[in-house]
């Protein structure tokens, strides 16, 4: 009876010929068994699986632009371009239903919306929508499943999510691609590769269900917060959008249209309990987070409202518009001071701009001569580009001393040591070189350096200025630290028009094609 029941279930699955002859060959292997033994369990198991996959079923795509539009504004401010991406791209579906999806990767910092523009995506496509991180997975396993003859093995995750989608046509979000490693169990890159090659993917295996399943009709949806540790072959199957980090006015706008009412709904308040005006949600941004997305924002705004429902709960809140003395008295003094930047000008000490995985941020870079020899100590987590950039700028100084007006046979006498602070953070990139050079010049000729100034830029051996990339990431990290003069290449003059004008506005741009240009900003 039991196997009568499952010949049923095959008759409703509307599986592919293959599967289902896979099945009626394990009903038979299970009507020979007795009915309670271990490998009884083992098929049925898998009949399970093999039964309840959507095969077939899929949900009706509803490409309806302006509909779509209003979704995608409905869940997020701003982000025109990459809401303009997404359209191009629902569009493109609509004309060319049975084109094989390609495959979207958003990259950006922490925060700034890339998990929650996914779902929007599947709410505008009308799909079911799973997510699966990758983060820190190394076992091929995780995605492929186990083979049938291991104990308790089970689908791979692929399978698991599409099971859970009930549907063949999920939006799948596969988050955190770039945190994915691989070692001894295999290597998922390549697996992933299987599932994601539109070339391959109509026909993916898993190792437990040894019939192919089509995810050809599935759209991955990637992401990822840097492309550095994306194996090349993923890479170059993917349509990169690049998201970036916010100004201090959208996430103003982002706060009051959308953490705001949605913290408050979270947590059973209302504007009746409280309202949070402009000039203290910038109280708020500015002295308790410090980062490109908005994450830590919305994280604070749900730290004040659990303080502010326990008062009102205890009846010790009386409704109001709240003020900056209300944000200390619940959330404590704030963390950070919009002067970040040295407070007065320094010896050796230089404000550099790095485009790191968490978006922008300022660092200095510390320069102390000690009596020596000419040799080089460089610590703080600093990658092996780093080092070699503080090599170039090392030797450029010595041998440009006299024109920095630097007794030449200094380095005879002279060790350095470079040192770039937050050792937490790894380091790397070759756009420290001019601040690192900045840093020993004034180390060296005992000058002071200008403390609201901040740098970014490439160093030949020859003083030349080189340009850099994350020309918006950095210069949005000097605005959130107070800098006010910000040195960038000459080549990177066309990236200023990325850089919203009220940004652009207050901060000092000069663009140098020499190292001399920048000592002469800078000391
Ligand atoms: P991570 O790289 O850390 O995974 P993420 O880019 O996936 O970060 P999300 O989790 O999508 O970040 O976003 C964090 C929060 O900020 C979410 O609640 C999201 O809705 C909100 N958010 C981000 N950007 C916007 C925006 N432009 N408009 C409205 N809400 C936003
Ligand atoms: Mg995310």
């Amino acid at each position: 009876a039991e196997a009568d029941e499952y010949r049923e279930k095959i008759a409703k699955a509307k599986c592919p010929k293959e599967v289902e002859e896979k099945a009626l060959k394990e009903i038979e292997r299970l009507e020979k068994m007795p009915p309670s033994s271990a490998e009884g369990t083992v098929v049925r198991t898998y009949l399970d699986w093999l039964l309840v996959l959507p095969w077939t079923k899929s949900s009706r795509d509803k490409i309806d632009l302006t509909r779509s539009e209003e979704i995608l504004n409905q869940d997020h401010y701003g982000l025109e371009k990459v809401k303009e991406r997404i359209l191009e791209f629902l569009a493109i579906r609509k004309l060319t239903p049975k084109m094989k999806s390609p495959i979207l990767c958003l990259v950006g910092p922490p925060g700034v919306g890339k998990t929650s523009l996914a779902k929007s995506i599947s709410r505008s496509l009308n799909r079911k929508f799973v997510r699966m991180s990758l983060g820190g997975l190394r076992d091929e396993a995780e995605i492929r499943g186990h083979r049938r003859t291991y104990i308790g093995a089970l689908p791979g995750r692929i399978i698991q999510g599409v099971r859970t989608a009930g549907t063949r046509n999920p939006v799948f979000l596969l988050d955190e691609i770039d945190k994915m490693s691989s070692d001894f169990r295999g290597d998922p890159a390549s697996a992933l590769l299987e599932v994601l090659d539109p070339e391959q993917n109509s026909t993916f295996t898993d190792h437990y269900l040894e019939v192919p399943f089509d995810l050809s009709q599935t759209l991955f949806v990637l992401t990822a917060n840097t492309l550095h540790t994306i194996p090349r072959p993923l890479l170059d199957r993917m349509e990169i959008i690049n998201i970036s980090g916010y100004t201090e006015d959208e996430k103003l706008n982002i706060a009051s249209r959308y953490l705001v009412p949605k913290q408050l709904e979270a947590h059973g308040l209302s504007k009746d309990v409280f309202t949070l005006e402009d000039d203290v949600l910038l109280k708020l941004l500015q002295g308790y987070t410090r980062e490109s997305g908005v994450r830590g924002l919305e994280r604070q705004v749900a730290n004040l409202c659990r303080k502010i429902a326990v008062r009102w709960v205890k009846q010790e809140w009386e409704p109001h518009t709240l003020t900056v003395e209300d944000l200390e008295s619940t959330l404590g003094a704030p963390r950070y001071h919009f002067q970040a930047a040295g407070k007065s000008p320094e010896i050796g000490a230089v404000t550099g701009l790095a485009f790191t995985e968490v978006g922008g941020v300022v660092l200095t870079v510390e320069v102390t001569p000690l009596p020596g020899k000419g040799r080089l100590t460089i610590t703080g987590q600093l990658g092996d580009v780093m080092k070699e950039s503080a090599q170039a700028a090392w030797t450029f100084v010595r041998a440009y001393a006299n024109q920095l007006g630097i007794e030449e046979d200094f380095y005879d006498r002279t060790d350095l040591h470079i040192h770039v602070p937050e050792g937490a953070t790894p380091k790397d990139g070759p756009s420290a070189g001019i601040t690192m050079a900045t840093a020993i010049a004034s180390a060296i000729a005992k000058r002071y350096v200008r403390h609201d100034l901040a740098m970014t830029g490439e160093i030949t051996l020859r003083g030349n200025v080189l340009p850099i990339g994350g020309v918006k990431e950095k210069v949005l990290a000097a605005h959130r630290a107070g800098i006010k003069v910000v040195v960038l290449p000459e080549e990177n003059r066309k990236d200023l028009e990325e850089i919203p004008e009220n940004v652009r506005k207050v901060l000092e741009f000069h663009f140098v094609s020499r190292i001399e240009e920048v000592l002469k900003l800078a000391l």
